[in-house]
């Protein structure tokens, strides 16, 4: 049973699945993705979101707006933590910070960091973090704000294992993506074989970033499988072995994600 710890569900290419989400989810649970965590790229987005979840008991939503999403008027922490709320979010984000592109400026994707991660805190909720060419800044601001009890994911982890390590200490989990599979991510081979097993984590972060042999077409859910493969053979354990972990530590860090949580949740 896999879990796909990051996905679009509302960017999807559903071209093979006649326009039908439904379809697409279906194929991922014949494979053994059972659970999906949806994450939005901006507060506008979090409706539409919710009433996907609403439609499919197993699919579950963080709520965010994206380092590089532009916006007229930036989010303060309450409105977040509101959109967040009212929108039965098990998590905050994807935020963070990539200095690999600029079209948000540094100053503006680190005060919507800091909103975010303020946001998270007074609701205890877990952060998804997206971090690109920030290395220091992101390990400061996690230090700084985050809760270790609660904590969070560094996801589509692409930087290297002492990062890895660091964050780990700081009670983050690392996930991995499809970029794992790629022939040129030896760097990151070594980070899935070195990261406590316990803290892993699996994604698609589809539509974007499918996994060999699909590369180039639109990432789906069910290519989580692949990614959980490769992990798999680098570390020479079964796939079953990563399935049951990566499943473990999805609901460690997101509790209420968890089965039973669920019946409080009007939009679950
Ligand atoms: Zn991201
Ligand atoms: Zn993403």
């Amino acid at each position: 049973m896999f879990v796909d710890s990051h996905c679009h569900l509302d960017r999807l290419d559903l071209t093979p699945y006649d326009g039908d989400l439904d379809l697409a989810l279906q194929a991922a649970r014949t494979r053994g993705v059972h659970r999906f965590l949806a994450i939005s790229t901006s507060l506008e987005g979090a409706p539409n979101l919710a009433e996907i979840a609403r439609r499919h008991d197993d699919v579950d939503i963080s709520v965010g707006l994206h380092p590089l999403h532009e916006v007229a008027v930036e989010p303060d922490s309450e409105a977040i933590q509101d959109c967040a709320d009212r929108y039965g979010a098990v998590a905050i984000g994807e935020t963070g910070l990539d200095f690999h592109y600029d079209s948000v400026p540094r100053e503006t994707q680190h005060r919507r960091f800091v909103a975010h991660l303020q946001a998270a805190h007074e609701l205890e909720l877990p952060v998804v973090i997206h971090t690109r060419e920030a290395r220091d800044e992101t390990l400061a601001l996690i230090r700084q704000h985050i809760d270790p009890k609660v904590g969070g994911v560094l996801h589509c982890f692409t930087e290297d294992l002492d990062m890895a390590r660091e964050a780990v200490r700081s009670g983050f989990y690392i996930s991995l993506s499809g970029i794992v599979t790629f022939a040129s991510a030896d760097a990151l081979r070594d980070v899935a074989r070195q990261v406590p097993l316990d803290r892993l984590l699996i994604e698609t972060d589809s539509p974007f970033l499918a996994p060999v042999p699909y590369r180039g077409r639109p990432n789906e859910p069910q290519w989580v499988v692949e990614v959980a493969e490769s992990i798999a053979r680098e570390r020479g354990i079964t796939v079953d072995e990563v399935a049951m972990q990566t499943r473990a530590n999805f609901y460690r860090l997101f509790p209420g994600s968890a089965p039973d949580a669920r019946a409080d949740n009007p939009f679950g």
